[in-house]
């Protein structure tokens, strides 16, 4: 069978092609020049299967979309303190090249926006870094995401940086204050060359899916970024990443995403897949009119939006019944903290009083760090009451089951239920 996603993608081009609104950025002269009707789509799912459809494979300059990359980058190399103290994660509800700062601190709101992104990229490697330096470290950093060497595209980078004058005027507004201390012209230069690094869509969708798996490559497996810089730079892109058209994405869409000049957009659905499209015509908040329309069908169509989480944890807790002297509780799924919750009010409301309780956690799929500990704590309340306490743990779910971080073991761990014994 061939799968039915990627028709679904050219179903999703094909139903939006006709839309020509929105015009193509023209303050950057090289950008004025790209075909307005290329339209592509690539979604990468956190296990690493890539789905593409149209012109997936065609090069364009990642722009704002290197924006929240920079700053995972940032605070990588800085700490999450250092990098807070020069830029906010305060949506500004302005457009993204707004000459603002914050009012007592001068800090940049957030940074989605020029002043922001402009100030991340000026944090990246370290305080004495040179500015070539710096751009490296974003080429380098961006590359390992898509999982291949990527580009600058020079015509892009000097066409942006002949007409520079507003993000040069950030840059020296932000210099008054004390937020950068290198030269100016230095910092827009570097970071117009983070602007300018070629990607495609197929390369965006796997940096979004990276983020999406908490930070682990989906293809590589190696671990990229650290799941709490991946969580802080989602979660910026949420609150930021459509500039002053945040709120209605978030209550449209509901996908963490991120918007550049060239056209592209990319989203990272926690947990599920990264999705990037491109299509070059702009709205007014300059973000692409096309990729927009894409995300909102894909959304509603999918199922993908964040805030429409599924109560699978209901479904937690399978079976209780009681077997010669003991009580058995089937355990099954992924277990969060409300799966965790329904698994503890099994135990609180078992009445049999039988001399054994028997968590079976065979078809157990995902513990998650809360789940393991309330479970662990659950397991140590029976004990308490007295009850013999037995884990079926065939694959090992719960490893090394410590029930009061003080030793205290299930009085047996065993392969299947034939072992419970007495
Ligand atoms: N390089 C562009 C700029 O700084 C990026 C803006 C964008 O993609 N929104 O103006």
């Amino acid at each position: 069978m061939r799968s039915p996603v990627p028709d679904y993608l050219q179903e999703v081009l094909d139903d939006l092609a006709h839309n020509r609104d929105g015009v193509v950025a023209d303050y950057i002269p090289e950008l004025a020049a790209a075909d307005p009707d290329v339209f592509g789509i690539a979604l990468t799912t956190v296990d690493g299967r890539t789905h593409v459809a149209g012109d997936a494979d065609l090069a364009f300059s990642i722009q704002s979309i290197s924006k929240p990359f920079a700053y995972a980058a940032a605070i990588i190399d800085r700490g999450l303190e250092a990098v807070e103290a020069k830029v906010g994660v305060e949506p500004s509800g302005e457009a993204f090249n707004e000459l603002s700062l914050e009012g007592e601190t001068r800090r940049p709101k957030n940074p989605m926006i020029n002043a922001g992104a402009i100030t991340a990229h000026h944090l990246l490697v370290g305080a004495a870094a040179r500015p070539e330096e710096r751009v490296e470290r974003a080429r380098s950093f961006f590359s390992e995401l898509a999982g291949r060497d990527l580009g600058i595209d020079e015509s892009v980078f000097s066409s942006e940086l002949d007409t520079a004058d507003r993000n040069l005027s950030i840059a020296h507004m932000l210099r008054n204050y004390g937020i950068i201390d290198a030269p100016a012209h230095d910092v827009v230069e570097g970071y117009t060359r983070q602007c300018s690094i070629e990607v495609t869509v197929r390369d965006l969708s796997l940096m979004g899916a990276t983020l999406a798996n908490g930070g682990v490559h989906p293809c590589s497996g190696r671990r990229v970024l650290s799941r709490a810089v991946a969580r802080q730079t989602m979660s910026v892109m949420a609150g930021c990443g459509m500039y002053d058209a945040a709120g209605r994405w978030l209550t449209t869409v509901g996908i963490p995403a991120k918007s550049g000049v060239a056209g592209g957009l990319l989203g990272a659905l926690p947990g599920q897949c990264g999705i990037a499209v491109l299509s070059p015509r702009l709205d007014d908040h300059g973000n692409s009119v096309r990729g927009v329309e894409a995300f909102r069908r894909m959304s509603a169509d999918m199922g993908m939006h964040l805030v429409d989480a599924e109560p699978y944890d209901a479904t937690v807790v399978r079976d209780v019944y009681v077997v010669d002297d003991a009580t058995v509780f089937v355990i099954q799924g992924t277990i969060q903290f409300g799966g965790a919750e329904s698994i503890l009010h099994a135990f609180e409301s078992d009445d049999t009083a039988t001399p054994a309780a028997v968590v079976d956690a065979t078809r157990i799929d995902h513990l998650s760090d809360v789940g393991r500990r309330m479970l662990l704590e659950g397991l140590r309340r029976l004990r308490l009451d007295g009850r013999r306490v037995v884990l079926v743990d065939p694959d090992t779910v719960l490893p090394e089951p410590d029930l009061d971080h003080d030793g205290m073991r299930p009085d047996a761990v065993v392969d299947d239920l034939t072992m419970i014994g007495g």
